[in-house]
């Protein structure tokens, strides 16, 4: 079976209209992002446009924020704390990574938490671990959706988590555990990740290896999601995982594009609405 991202996150489109008209209606307008791109990063770029392209169709303000990756962390400080008093922003992005004069600079540390879209700064994190985020990180939170969506019953799973990173793996491995699964985390230094693969039911790649994870790893029946995005030889996109021989082990799975990569922009969607409905209620209680 294939897990499709794509045509999930297209039915989800639908509600988002549905939802950002009512809300427009009672607000006297829709919920807006403000997204912060720092640098010419040509994956960001397409990163960028998908999130813009999306926000437009369901009738959400975008605004994106060019920056050169010359800026000052000053610069870009200023901004993002200007947008945190701007009450038309209930949104802000700083879409990673940072360019390398600014790989220091964490400018999630300055986001306000209630307009922390991508839900990755650190109170949020912290609130995650409480159920209490306003926002919970997208990539992961879409993976937990795309499984739901497609009935596969996580609680109760032997699930392997390969990545440790803020953005994906943590978050992922904390997610899959809230649902009841049992969670090993693979990462670098993991010994005998093939054995551990093996005797897993459910496995997330999230290393950013092209086709790190292949047929003769997983055991039959073994539901994979793959995280990874990278421009293969030939110039197509290809994820972590290499789904050839999938079929002969009756193997699930995500594609490389259409899986986990939409699920991630439909989700930061619902998080922006989400985050606009909190704050709605917020002034509504205050009146
Ligand atoms: P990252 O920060 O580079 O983290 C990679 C993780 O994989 C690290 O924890 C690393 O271990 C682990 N790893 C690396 N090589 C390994 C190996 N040989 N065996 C086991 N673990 C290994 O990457 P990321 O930001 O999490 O992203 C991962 C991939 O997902 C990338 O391809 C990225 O482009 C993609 N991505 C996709 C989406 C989407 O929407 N589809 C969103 C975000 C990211 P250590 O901690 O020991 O270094």
């Amino acid at each position: 079976m294939i897990l499709d991202g794509k045509k999930l996150s297209k039915s989800k489109k639908q509600e988002f209209k549905t939802t950002v008209e009512s809300l427009k209606d009672k607000t006297g307008r829709a919920p807006s992002l403000h997204v912060v791109l720092v640098g010419g990063d040509p994956a960001s770029q397409v990163y960028v446009g998908h999130k813009e392209k999306l926000c437009q169709s369901v009738g959400v303000t975008s605004v994106v924020h060019r920056l050169e990756s010359t800026v000052e962390a000053q610069d870009l400080k200023k901004l993002i704390e200007s947008l945190n008093l701007d009450d038309e922003v209930d949104g802000i992005l700083v879409q990673l990574p940072m360019p390398e004069a600014l790989k220091k600079f964490d400018p999630l540390k300055y986001i306000d938490t209630k307009k922390d879209v991508d839900g990755l700064s650190s109170l949020n994190m912290g609130l995650m671990i409480k159920n209490q985020a306003y926002a919970e990180p997208c990539t992961p939170k879409g993976v937990i959706e795309l499984l739901k969506a497609n009935k596969i019953k996580i609680e109760g799973l032997k699930a392997a988590v390969i990545g440790r990173s803020e953005i994906v793996g943590w978050p992922m491995a904390w997610m899959l555990t809230r649902e009841n699964a049992t969670v090993t985390v693979c990462h670098s230094k993991t010994r005998n990740i093939d054995e551990i693969l093996k005797s897993s039911d459910l496995i997330i790649a999230a290393a950013g290896r092209p086709h790190f994870v292949n047929k003769d790893m997983l055991k039959i029946n073994a539901v994979v999601v793959d995280v990874g995005i990278h421009r293969g030889e030939s110039g197509k996109l290809i994820g972590d995982v290499n789904p050839e021989g999938f079929s002969e082990k009756n193997i699930t799975y995500s594609p490389v594009p259409g899986g986990v990569g939409p699920m991630t922009v439909a989700t930061l969607v619902e998080n922006l609405i989400g985050l606009y409905i909190i704050k709605t209620k917020e002034i509504s209680s205050c009146v």
